[in-house]
C-alpha cells in the first residue's frame, strides 16, 4: 500500500454506472483517490476506462452512483456539476491544444477569473514548471510531441485543480520519446502534489505513473492495489496476465508445505483463487532441463512449441497431466519441439 492512502480522499466514486444505449460502459465502479496519489485505470479497449474518467470530469452524466470531489458532490443523486466548475484538469490523448492560440494563451485558457497581470504571472510560473519558458509565443504546430504534452499538462495544472485526469496521455507519442515524457510527467505530478487519475491500456505507462493500479474488465474494477500487489497477488488469471505470460499452477498442501507440479513453493506464494489454491510462475522462473539431466523428482514434459522472445527462447511444455507450462531457455538451446524435458521451479532447492 502506498503511504498516500493516509491522506485525504480527493476523488470518491461510489457504485458509478453509465449506459451508452444497450452497452453498460461502466457497470458498478467505486474508487477512492487520495491527495498526491496517481491511480492508473488499466484495461483493454472498451472496458469503460474513458467513460469512467469522463464521468469524473463531468463530460458524461452518470446513470447511477455518486462522485464527490474534495468532499463536494459533483455527480449523482440529481446533482451534475458542469465540467468547468469541478476544479478538474483534463489532459487528453491528442493533447487537444487550441491550434490558433500561442502556447502561453493555451496555458492561460482556464484562468478567466484572474486579472490580466495575475494570469500572465501564473502562465509564466506554469511554463517555468514544464520548462517551456522560452516557447510561450510559439504555436502548437511548432512544438514536438513531448513539448505539446507538457503544454497540455501546464494548461490542466494552471487553475490549481483538485484532481488531474489523464486520458491515454502518452498514446500519441512515439516510443523513443515516450519513456522520457512519462518520467517528466511523473516528476511534475509529484512536484505539484495533485491527485490524478490516468487511463491506459499499456502496463508500462500505468507503471510509470501509477502509485496504485485499478484493473478494469467489462465496466467493473476487478482489483485496485499497488503495482507490486497486483503483480504478486493478482485476484485472477486475467489480472495476472497484465504483467505478461504466466503459468497458473494448482497447489497441493502437504505435510511438508505447499507443492505444485514443479515442486515446493513458499506459503506466501500461494494464492486463494476461486478454483482453489494456486501459485504463479513466469517463464523465466521455470528451469527446463534435458530429460537425462533432471532429477527424478522433477516433472516430465514434452516441448510443444518454441518461439524466440529476444533474450530467450520460450517453450510451451505439456506435462503428463496435461498442464501447459511456459519456460524460457537460452536462445541457442538445443531444446526444440518434441524434446522430452524435466521442469522445476528455478529457485527450487535440490
Ligand atoms: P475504454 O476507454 O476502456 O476503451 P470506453 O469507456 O470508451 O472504454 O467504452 C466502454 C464501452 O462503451 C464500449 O463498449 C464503447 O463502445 C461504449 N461507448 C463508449 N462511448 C460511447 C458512446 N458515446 N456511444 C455509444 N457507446 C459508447
Amino acid at each position: 500500500m502506498s503511504a498516500s492512502v493516509d491522506r485525504p480522499v480527493v476523488v470518491r466514486a461510489r457504485n458509478v454506472s453509465k449506459r451508452h444505449g444497450a452497452t453498460e460502459a461502466v457497470a458498478d465502479m467505486s474508487l477512492d483517490v487520495h491527495a498526491g496519489e496517481v491511480v492508473a485505470l488499466l484495461g483493454p479497449s472498451g472496458c469503460g476506462k474513458s467513460t469512467f474518467l469522463a464521468s469524473i470530469a463531468g463530460l458524461v452524466r452518470i446513470d447511477g452512483g455518486t462522485i464527490d470531489l474534495a468532499d463536494r458532490r459533483v455527480s449523482g443523486n440529481g446533482v451534475h456539476v458542469a465540467p468547468q466548475d469541478r476544479r478538474v484538469g483534463v489532459v487528453f490523448q491528442d493533447h487537444a491544444l487550441f491550434p490558433h492560440k500561442t502556447v502561453a494563451d493555451n496555458v492561460g485558457f482556464g484562468l478567466h477569473a484572474l486579472t490580466r497581470a495575475e494570469r500572465r504571472s501564473r502562465v509564466g510560473d506554469m511554463l517555468d514548471l514544464v520548462q517551456l519558458a522560452d516557447k510561450g509565443q510559439r504555436y502548437p504546430h511548432e512544438l514536438s510531441g513531448g513539448e505539446s504534452q507538457r503544454v497540455a499538462l501546464a494548461r490542466a495544472l494552471a487553475p490549481s485543480p483538485d484532481v488531474i485526469l489523464l486520458d491515454e496521455p502518452f498514446a500519441s507519442l512515439d516510443p523513443m520519446l515516450r519513456s522520457d515524457v512519462r518520467d517528466e510527467v511523473r516528476s511534475l505530478l509529484n512536484l505539484v502534489g495533485a491527485a490524478a487519475v490516468m487511463v491506459s491500456h499499456d502496463i508500462d505507462d500505468a507503471l510509470a505513473l501509477g502509485d496504485r493500479l485499478a484493473v478494469l474488465r467489462s465496466g467493473r474494477i476487478v482489483q485496485v492495489d499497488s503495482p507490486e500487489e497486483i503483480h504478486d497477488r493478482p485476484l485472477d488469471e486475467h489480472v495476472a496476465r497484465i504483467f505478461g505470460p504466466v503459468t497458473v499452477l494448482p497447489v497441493r498442501v502437504t505435510a511438508e508445505g505447499p507443492v505444485t507440479a514443479l515442486g515446493a513453493v513458499a506459503s506466501s506464494a500461494v494464492l486463494a483463487w476461486a478454483q482453489g489454491p494456486v501459485s504463479l510462475t513466469r517463464p523465466h522462473g521455470v528451469e527446463v532441463l534435458v530429460d537425462s539431466i533432471g532429477s527424478t523428482g522433477d516433472a516430465v514434459g514434452t516441448v510443444r512449441a518454441r518461439h524466440f522472445v529476444g533474450h530467450a527462447a520460450r517453450l510451451v511444455i505439456s506435462l503428463a497431466d496435461g498442464l501447459e507450462v511456459l519456460g524460457d531457455v537460452p536462445a541457442n538451446s538445443v531444446l526444440d519441439i518434441g524434446a522430452q524435458v524435466r521442469v522445476r521451479h528455478r529457485n527450487a532447492q535440490d
